[in-house]
């Protein structure tokens, strides 16, 4: 006997539903799944951002930035991952360059509890010195969470033998017509100018540093040798223990 189509059509449009049901039910399982590990895996969320990269190697003095950038980040990264408490993120792999954009748009999507990019300043006279880091700017929404991680920072660095630039190590840092604006952290007035990107669009706190200057001698010796960029990423470290609070329970630890 002839059976009437329509079953079998109905039979294929139950098969392609079931079908959608259970890719939407992995979706949302592997979705879920990534979501929660990430969120509650491990309790701090750490972003480091090496500046510069592939092509752009930064500003050039006795060293390349880049070489100061990206080993401080191997470094600090590495002490991290040793601490086992975080979630290590970088914005771009070693050797490779990245648009601000698109470092923005990963920081954007993370959305980490902190976030840490690291630079060399340098000036051509090859005399200024020191260290100096620009949080999130007045006005964002992340400021508050930023000066807090940036005087931190600030503090370490100088108990490494750095020299605080400006009085407090901490500016701001703006684009005027393209060009960059810096003011002393004393002046809060909330500009209506743009800032530096990798600060941009986060919850958490969000700090550029200058590690030291690239171009000038003692500077390099100091925080931009081999040494000096691991003892950097150990002031960095203890920073970012003290910011999440953190820092007790391996104080402890290392208690005898
Ligand atoms: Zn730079």
């Amino acid at each position: 006997m002839y059976q009437p189509p329509k079953r079998k059509k109905r039979r294929r449009k139950g098969g392609i539903f079931r079908r959608l049901l259970v890719l939407l039910i992995l979706f949302v399982l592997g979705y879920g799944g990534f979501f929660l590990y990430y969120r509650y895996g491990k309790p701090y969320t750490v972003a480091l951002d090496a500046g510069h990269g592939g092509e752009d190697v930064g500003s050039v003095g006795v060293i390349q930035e880049v070489q100061l950038t990206e080993q401080t980040v191997t470094d600090l990264e590495k002490l991290l991952k040793e601490d086992g408490r975080f979630r290590v993120v970088l914005t771009r792999k070693m050797g490779e360059g990245m648009s601000i954009t698109d470092r923005n748009r990963k920081l954007a999507f993370l959305q980490p509890d902190l976030m840490l990019s690291v630079h060399g300043n340098a000036d051509e006279t090859g005399e200024a010195s020191g260290f100096e880091c620009y949080p999130a700017v007045p006005g964002m929404e992340n400021h508050e969470a930023s000066m807090e991680f940036a005087a931190l920072l600030a503090e370490e660095m100088e108990a490494a033998g750095s020299e605080l630039r400006g009085g407090n190590g901490i500016r701001f840092g703006y684009y005027v017509n393209g060009e960059k604006m810096l003011v002393d952290s004393t002046d809060t007035t909330v500009y209506d100018y743009d800032t530096f990107g990798v600060l941009k669009n986060q919850t958490g706190a969000a700090v550029l540093v200058e590690q030291c200057f690239v171009t000038n001698e003692s500077d390099v010796a100091n925080f931009g040798t081999e040494e000096g960029r691991q003892k950097a990423a150990e002031a960095y470290y203890r920073a970012i223990l003290r910011y999440l609070g953190a820092d007790e329970t391996t104080e402890n630890q290392t208690e005898p």
